[in-house]
């Protein structure tokens, strides 16, 4: 009869759903949680629909606050909004980040740990990771449960579908151009989720100083960001010159996109690092994406191949990105872009 107890004891304790709660780790900037921060909460809800969801911001100044207050009421699936509010985080250093993340953990004892998979989560999660002792599960763009999750390897060219069997927190990085935002309609309400501070008096400063903030270079533009830009134009080593890149500015000024470049462009100083689109550069899914002068290698493809529609334009006709263009044009891209120019109507 023990046994028997024993038996039905186990299979009840089997039956119970496993009780899902995530960490987001949000960036936030000017005021506001940036987009892909907001794709890891939609991958949070494929993960489970009653997912407890925490978003994670930290650094100091009003505009933590002002991004804190925004996220609180930007989704009624986010239940909670936890504020780390520390001049000692004011830049995502991966090293305050991490200990940050493990003392929330030790805290919340949170199921999973998603971040978006661009500099900043590449930098932090792998950390923490360390820091928690597990091993994290890195670009995920598809997810079948609270366990089982899809991701590329060899540069894109398939797909592994991997299950987590480790121990909690099951930690992600995901690709935002997978996971598009939740939108809610204007007239719905709910109320705004709690925003909590974080109790930062056992915050250990151990692991701080191994690596420092000097400072932060961009691109001042009116462009869109490239990486959840709807229009993508890019150029390739064949542009020649960073004077020559203007001509892409100007199409792109027009059609109201964000410019990309190939890895080789960049090296040749046309363009800064931040324009790469590609394996080592940003991953991207536009709506429209506009190749000018691009080969096409894998390591490019890894980074835009799950754009809706592709323009190629090159004047080789066996170059591989026709192979994944919707649209190709064989022809000398100073012909086409001066024509394109003409003809588009300004924005
Ligand atoms: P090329 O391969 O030189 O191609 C230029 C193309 O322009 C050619 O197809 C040519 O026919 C065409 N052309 C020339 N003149 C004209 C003209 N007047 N009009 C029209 N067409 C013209 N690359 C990336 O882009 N992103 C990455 O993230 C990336 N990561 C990498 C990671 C690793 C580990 C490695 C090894 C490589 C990586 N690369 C990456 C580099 C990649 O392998 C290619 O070298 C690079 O993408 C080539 O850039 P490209 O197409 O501009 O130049």
């Amino acid at each position: 009869p023990l046994q028997t107890t024993f038996i039905s004891q186990s299979y009840t304790i089997k039956s119970v759903s496993r009780y899902v709660s995530t960490l987001i780790l949000g960036e936030h900037e000017g005021g506001h949680v940036k987009q892909s921060s907001y794709s890891a909460i939609t991958a949070a809800r494929s993960i489970s629909e009653q997912n407890s969801i925490s978003l994670l911001l930290a650094g100091s100044g009003p505009s933590i606050h002002k991004a804190a207050s925004h996220a609180a009421s930007f989704h009624p699936s986010i239940s909670q909004v936890l504020v780390a509010d520390t001049d000692k985080l004011s830049h995502p250093l991966a090293e305050a980040w991490a200990e940050l993340v493990h003392l929330v953990q030790k805290k919340g004892g949170y199921s999973h740990i998603i971040a978006p998979s661009n500099s900043f989560g590449k930098n932090v999660l792998p950390r923490a990771a360390a820091l928690l002792d597990v091993s994290p599960i890195t670009d995920v763009n598809d997810i079948s449960g609270s366990q089982v999750y899809v991701r590329p390897i060899y540069a894109g060219n398939a797909l592994c579908t991997v299950r987590y069997t480790g121990a909690d927190p099951c930690m992600l990085t995901i690709r935002p151009t997978s996971f598009p935002v939740l939108h809610i309609s204007s007239d719905s309400k709910w109320d705004a989720a709690p925003v909590s501070q974080v109790d930062l008096s056992t915050y250990s400063e151990d692991t701080l100083g191994k690596s420092r903030y000097l400072k932060h270079t961009s691109q001042d533009t009116e462009r869109p960001d490239l990486g959840s830009a709807r229009v993508v134009v890019t150029g390739g080593r064949a542009l020649k010159s960073a004077e020559n890149f203007r001509l892409l500015e100007k199409l792109a000024e027009k059609l109201g996109a964000a410019v990309g470049a190939t890895r080789a462009a960049v090296d040749a100083g046309f363009v800064p690092n931040e324009l790469q689109v590609g394996q080592t550069g940003k991953i991207v899914a536009p709506e429209l994406y506009m190749a000018f002068g691009v080969s096409g290698a894998i390591q490019h493809l890894a980074g835009m191949r799950d754009s809706k529609v592709i323009v190629a334009v090159n004047k080789d006709a066996d170059s591989p990105i026709f192979q994944v263009a919707d649209y190709g044009l064989v022809a000398d891209l100073f012909d086409v872009i001066p024509q394109l120019l003409e003809k588009l109507p300004q924005k």
